[in-house]
């Protein structure tokens, strides 16, 4: 059993966190350090520590986050201009939450994708 982190406390609001968005499968709040003028996390209710331990029972929490990317991203008017969706897997990803999350980013031009 993997062990939780913070985000699952965020999931049962033992931790004070204003919510964007929140059901049964997902839910979605602000990244507490923001790396562009939107920046959104989305995440499963569930812990799943990584990309690589998502199954397919879980296709249908995975498409839900897309969807509440979508509608989030219209709600914060960036829908038209554009923005990016990342979830970075393990230590060359960049992870340091080891519980999936979405990042969805935008309100201003991103750049290149990767800056290696
Ligand atoms: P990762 O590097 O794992 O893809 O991204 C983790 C993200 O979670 C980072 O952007 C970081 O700022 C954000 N984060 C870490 N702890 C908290 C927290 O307690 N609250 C919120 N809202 N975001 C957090």
């Amino acid at each position: 059993m993997a062990e939780e982190t913070i985000f699952s406390k965020i999931v049962r609001q033992e931790i004070p966190t204003p919510l964007l968005y929140q059901d049964e499968l997902v839910t979605a709040f602000r990244d507490i350090s923001p790396q562009a003028n939107t920046h959104i996390l989305i995440i499963p209710n569930k812990l799943i520590p990584t990309a690589n331990d998502i199954e397919e029972s879980d296709e249908l929490t995975m498409g839900r986050m897309f969807t509440v990317a979508k509608k989030l991203a219209k709600e914060e008017g960036i829908a038209e201009d554009g923005y990016r969706l990342i979830m970075n897997c393990n230590q060359h990803g960049g992870q340091e939450v080891y519980h999936i999350h979405m990042h969805l980013v935008g309100g201003q031009p991103l750049g290149k994708m990767l800056d290696l």
